[in-house]
Formats: C-alpha cells, structure tokens, sequence
C-alpha cells in the first residue's frame, strides 16, 4: 500500500509517499513560497537499493498560487518517468495529512468526510493560523486524488486522553464552555511515535510503562505517558505554554501581559509577536535561537547565551521532576526532536539535575547525534533513550491503520 503523507503551512506543503509494506519513503519534497513569487519544488526519489537520498532533485521555480496548484506540481514529479514513484495515481491507496488541531472532536485520527470537513472548520479558530492551510490541503487533495482515501493526524489527538485536572486552567469554567479555553497540547504525533518505538527497544507493551517523552526542538514539549496515552503535557490552549523554545516564552506570569501593554503601549499583535517570535532563547541570549550557535557563544563565554541555556534546561527539569510525580516514577526518559537528538550538552545538563532520582546517562554512549540509543548508564534507575523522531511515519502509520 502507497500512502502520500501532506504536511501544509501557510505558504509551504511538505510531503513523503511511503511504501508501507516496508515503511519505505519512496519520494519526499516540499514545495515552498506558495502564493508568493518564485514558489520552488523540491523533489527527491530515494535510491533504496544504496540507501542514499536523491536519485534525482528537481527544481521547479515557478508562481504556485495556491495549494490545489502545489499538488499538482507534487503529482507531475511523482509520475514523472526520471524521479516518479508511481506510474497513475490511483496507486495512492490513502492521503495522510497532517492537522494541527482538532480540538475536542478528535481524539484519534480520522477518515474525512464531509461530516468530518464540518467539524474541522469548528476547530479552525482554535488555530487560525495552521489549521486554515491543513484544511485547504485537504480540500485540494481530495479534489486531486479523487479515488484515495483521505485521513487526518492531528498534533492533539494524543492529548486527548488527558483528564480534567490536567487540562483545566484555573479560569471561570464558564469560559472553558464558553470558548473551548483548556490545555490540548501539541506534538502528540511525535510523541506518539517515540512512546513506541521506547516500548520496542524496552521490549516491554507501551500498557506496562510510564514514559517521559522531551521533545525539544525549536517548538519544545514533554509529555507524561502512562500506558501509552498522554496523561499531561506542557504546551496548553496554543504551542505557547510550557517550556522556554526557540522564539517561545513557555509559562510566564498572565499578570505580564497588561504590564507591558501598559508600559510599552502594545496592542495583541505586538504581544503575539513578542511571546511567540522574540522570546525564549532567542530573546535571553540576544544571538539566536539556534542551539549550536548558542553552545558555541557560551563555550567562547557569552554570559547570556549561557543564561538562556540555563534557563531551558532548568525549565525541562522542572517538567521532568513534576512528571515523575504525576506517573507515580518513570521507566523511561525520552530524548527527541533536534535539540533532543543531536546536543549531547543539553542531555548532560539536564541528566545533571536528575541524581536525587537517579536517573543517570553515561557519557561516552550520550556522545550521538541523531541516532536511536539507550544512553543510560548501568546504575540508572530508569532507561534513558535518544529516539529520532518521526512524524511523517507516525501519519502513515495511523493513515494505513484507517484503510486496513
Ligand atoms: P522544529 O521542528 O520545531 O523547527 P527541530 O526539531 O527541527 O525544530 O529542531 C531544530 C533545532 O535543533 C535547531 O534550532 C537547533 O537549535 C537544534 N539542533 C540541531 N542540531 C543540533 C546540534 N548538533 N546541536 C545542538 N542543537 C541542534
């Protein structure tokens, strides 16, 4: 069975076509600059028998002025006699997209139909800006692939499982019927994925453990597994909560808000940008919200690239110590995303503050970059994984399991 996975933002529509016999990606690209001028396709066959990436990379420059447009490019290349994969596209059995939000309604991945089409325009003002390009992804798609069966994976669907103390906030509860206000919570798909692949190499079912799952990358979350679903997690009503990100605040005291309405005579988008592009790492150290660039910065001494570092890790230290708490101890801690799996200094600070629980990592094996490895040391009280992640399988994933 081929599956064509769509991941659409507002100007941009990534994509993989998975054998999932094998879990192969055959092709994979993403077309950028949508609606713009100089929108580009980058397009690359995978070479499977040597294993290597790029058979064939194609540019397209040309104006894509909306995503029905970029999937057809997409559909040109893969039928393409050089780097197609497919030779009709009624190979593609099922389309899995990737949805952002699905609010209350979706607590698993679904089969869209115009029932489903309904609820997700309900959902779209709880993400105004990733669940409108999701939608339209689909939309285009169904209309492209008319025979394919269509799915959607969303980035909340694991958090549903949630409990009401977990995911209400302290407001009147007329607002959370009012409007929806509580935590959903992201990344589910990435958390998903790495809860199962740590139960794999634990060799134990995901029913039997409690899992810390970090993902940490630009956008940052942890999540508390209990028997494979997510009992807690630190993003909330947007990506904003929790954890200090790449540009992100993470929580910070409401009470800021009108202060610096006040003092800095800001209106809503000027908070918006401030909180979600600004801040986090990026706003402390005052170089970037790369962490390369900052390890860099504070091996060389800048003190306020070390602060920002500080600040992250203490802060998914905090995360951590609470979720042992909430699960009652943990059996496995979890490493992914890009922070996660390639910064073996963030891993070690962090792994630093965890003795009290005996959590411990062993040096020499935390030394990997971007590689699934048990880095715990023999002494460690739980089992400490780096687990690459992804997303874009884990949709295949949940696509085939729909159509089987
Ligand atoms: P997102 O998907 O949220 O954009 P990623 O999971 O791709 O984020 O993570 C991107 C981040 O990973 C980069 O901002 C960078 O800081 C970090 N990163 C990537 N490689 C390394 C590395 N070798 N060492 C430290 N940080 C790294």
């Amino acid at each position: 069975m081929k599956v064509l996975v769509i991941n659409c933002g507002s100007s941009s529509l990534k994509y993989q076509v998975f054998n999932m016999a094998e879990e192969e990606v055959l092709a994979k690209g993403e077309v950028e600059r949508i609606g713009g001028k100089n929108s580009k396709l980058k397009h690359k066959k995978i070479n499977l028998e040597k294993g290597e990436e790029g058979l064939g990379e194609v540019l397209v420059e040309e104006e894509i002025n909306n995503h029905k447009e970029a999937i057809k490019v997409v559909v040109d290349n893969l039928v393409d006699i050089n780097y197609g994969v497919i030779n009709d596209l009624s190979e593609i059995y099922a389309v899995g997209h990737r949805v952002v939000h699905g609010g209350e309604e979706f607590s698993d991945a679904v089969i869209i139909d115009d029932e489903v089409l309904k609820a997700l325009d309900k959902c779209k003002e709880l993400a105004p800006l990733h669940n409108p390009p999701n939608i339209a992804g689909i939309e285009a798609a169904g209309e492209i692939f008319k025979n394919s069966v269509q799915v959607g994976v969303f980035d909340t669907a694991f958090h549903q499982a949630m409990d009401e103390k977990s995911y209400l906030y302290g407001l009147p509860y007329e607002l959370y019927q009012k409007y929806g206000i509580r935590k959903y919570g992201f990344h589910g798909t990435s958390h998903k994925y790495v809860s199962e692949k740590a139960s794999k190499i634990m060799k134990k079912p995901v029913e039997e453990l409690k899992l810390i799952s970090c993902h940490l990358g630009n956008g940052a979350s942890i999540a508390a597994i209990d028997k494979g679903k997510s009992v807690d997690t630190s993003m909330g009503f947007t990506p904003l909560e929790g954890l200090v990100m790449g540009t992100r605040t993470g929580d910070l005291d409401p009470a800021i808000v009108p202060f610096l309405i006040e003092k800095e005579k800001m209106d809503t988008n000027d908070i918006n940008d401030l909180l979600n592009k600004k801040s986090g790492v990026l706003g402390l150290s005052g170089i970037s919200n790369d962490f390369r660039d900052l390890e860099k910065a504070a091996i060389e001494g800048n003190y306020r690239a070390k602060v920002a570092l500080d600040v992250f890790v203490y802060r998914v230290v905090k995360f951590i110590g609470s979720y042992i708490m909430v699960l009652g101890g943990v059996d496995g801690l979890i490493f992914t995303a890009g922070v996660g799996e390639n910064s073996p200094n963030v891993r070690q600070k962090i792994a630093d503050y965890l003795t009290f629980a005996e959590v411990k990592i062993d040096g020499e094996k935390n030394k990997i970059k971007g590689e699934t490895k048990d880095i715990s040391a023999p002494d460690s009280s739980c089992r400490v994984l780096v687990i690459p992640t992804n997303e874009e399988l884990m949709i295949a994933r949940e696509t085939k399991r729909l159509c089987d």
